[in-house]
């Protein structure tokens, strides 16, 4: 699998984009950086995203992001994946015709550029060549990871997480694990209530891996921290470690 990162950020600064990866050309996970990262031509073969959680961060793009297509005129169509939680809360507090319109509707009822698709935790589902499995996380809202096979290749993005448990039990063999750490160790208290990650908080998650992964790709970093984060993650000596960088292309 390919893997672009569109934003890998916690925040939004100059060269710090809110989270969105593409995988090859048409699945994104999470959408919180597309337009500002993609061509017209490139937006144009997204046919899916997989969404975490409800935050900003992770589903801010997606009104746009239809609006495009539709003044596009193509008939692309794309089928926005979560769970019930979640696919709620963008229907009804995001693209509800008064923050945006309702592109469930939008060009025609029967014909619209968005779907909703609901999944469940724990029960595998098809996107295209993949085979994806979601499974609940640590957040201040529902929130789920996605476990993504193509061929016999396997990544795990968490999304937004503190520590948990599940997931990790589910893992199996993987390519990557993309992986959230947000604060600094100093800040484990605002981690923990925040539902996020800090590089000490990191290495007792991966110690619950029966399995360790090829490579360990950091995201969603706090750029105001991020050299303190950067130090941290470096002197725990990960095998595979890396941190993710937007607009960084990744072959997993
Ligand atoms: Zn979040
Ligand atoms: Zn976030």
């Amino acid at each position: 699998m390919k893997l672009r990162v569109l934003g890998c950020s916690g925040a939004e600064f100059p060269g710090h984009s809110p989270s969105g990866f593409l995988v090859d050309e048409g699945l994104l996970l999470d959408a919180g950086t597309v337009g500002s990262a993609l061509e017209q031509a490139e937006q144009g073969r997204i046919r899916n995203i997989l969404v975490t959680h409800s935050h900003l961060d992770h589903i801010r793009s997606i009104p746009l992001l239809a609006d495009n297509i539709v003044v596009s005129g193509t008939s692309q169509r794309v089928e926005v994946i979560g769970t019930a939680e979640v696919l709620d809360a963008i229907a009804s507090h995001l693209m509800n015709g008064l923050i945006w319109p309702d592109f469930t509707k939008i060009p025609s009822p029967q014909a619209p550029v968005l779907t909703y698709r609901e999944i469940r935790p724990e029960e595998p589902f098809t996107v295209g060549a993949y085979l994806v499995t979601a499974c609940r996380v640590n957040h201040p809202v529902p929130a789920v990871g996605y476990r993504i096979t193509r061929d016999d290749s396997s990544i795990l993005y968490t999304g937004d997480t503190g520590p948990t448990d599940r997931i990790w039990e589910l893992a199996g063999e993987l390519a990557a694990l993309i992986i959230e750490v947000s604060f600094p160790s100093s800040m484990e208290e605002l981690a923990l209530m925040t539902g996020h990650l800090t590089p000490a908080l990191l290495a007792r998650e991966l110690a619950k891996l029966s399995r360790p992964p090829r490579r360990v790709l950091i995201t969603h970093l706090k750029p105001q921290y991020e050299e303190t984060i950067m130090e941290e993650l470096r002197a725990l000596s990960i095998p595979g470690l890396e941190l993710l960088q937007d607009g960084g292309r990744y072959r997993l």
